[in-house]
């Protein structure tokens, strides 16, 4: 069980304020997609959810507790980076076991943890490897793997397939729609790119220059845009 809500979110950088009181409810197990024009403020929303950044103002509530206050490893949030994030020297294993070993869990419980994740993954016979010796895709999933190990109630991606070739940004598409299903957890994808939103979203927020124009459904947004911004971007020929 893991709602997320943000409430009344503002946030400035110097004199440049880049978000615009941002109140989101988003449900437990929902698949939800920031999506808008680069520099919108989708991921410093995102970077202020996973508390790497802080607000100007506002709340940030999961499962309606306030963890505003809470360091990034108390939230129960994970992020997963771009896959350039792995560390090129330490095997598939390590990689994945990294927050682990940080937490400095007992191998027997870190075994478990990590050939889980691989299984969910399907990189348990790549597990000795190095990264260098995967393809793009499974570089990908060897930063998820390291997001899955630590249980998070709410995943967060900031662009994950942007570094992809595009035959390989589909097939991934559909495997973080089957992860999303099989893991039944609570995920933030954000994206500058439409038709990952419309495809992989069980409801989408359009945002532009750190508002939100617009919240729901792929079907909504295309039949009922609120605003001629949110018809334009998402592609709606009026
Ligand atoms: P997006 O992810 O949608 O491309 P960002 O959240 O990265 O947008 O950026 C939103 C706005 O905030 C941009 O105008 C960007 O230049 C500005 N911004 C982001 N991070 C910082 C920072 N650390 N200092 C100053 N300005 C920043
Ligand atoms: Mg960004």
């Amino acid at each position: 069980m893991a709602t997320l809500d943000l409430l009344s979110i503002n946030k400035s950088f110097g004199a440049a304020k880049v978000l615009h009181d941002i109140s989101l409810a988003i449900e437990d197990k929902e698949f939800v997609v920031f999506v808008g024009p680069s520099g919108c403020g989708k991921s410093t929303l995102l970077r202020i959810i996973a508390g790497l950044e802080e607000t100007t103002s506002g709340q940030i509530m999961i499962d309606g507790k306030d963890v505003s206050d809470a360091h990034p490893v108390d939230r129960g949030i994970s992020m997963v980076f771009q896959s350039y994030a792995l560390y090129p020297h330490l095997t598939v294993y390590e990689n994945i076991a990294f927050p682990l070993r940080v937490q400095k869990m007992p191998q027997p419980e870190m075994d478990a943890a990590v050939n889980r994740a691989a299984e969910i993954l399907q990189l348990t016979d790549k597990l000795q490897l190095k990264p260098g010796q995967l393809s793009g895709g499974q570089r990908q999933r060897v930063a998820i793997g390291r997001s899955i190990v630590r249980n998070p109630k709410v995943f967060l991606f900031d662009e994950p397939l942007s570094n992809l070739d595009a035959a390989l940004r589909g097939d991934m598409r559909v495997e973080l729609s089957q992860l999303h299903r099989s893991l039944e957890a609570t995920m933030v994808y954000v994206t500058h790119d439409q038709v990952e939103a419309m495809t992989m979203a069980d409801r989408i927020v359009v945002l532009n220059a750190g508002r939100v124009e617009q919240f729901g459904t792929p079907m909504e947004l295309y039949h009922h845009p609120k605003t001629k911004f949110v018809a334009s971007f998402i592609g709606q020929p009026n």
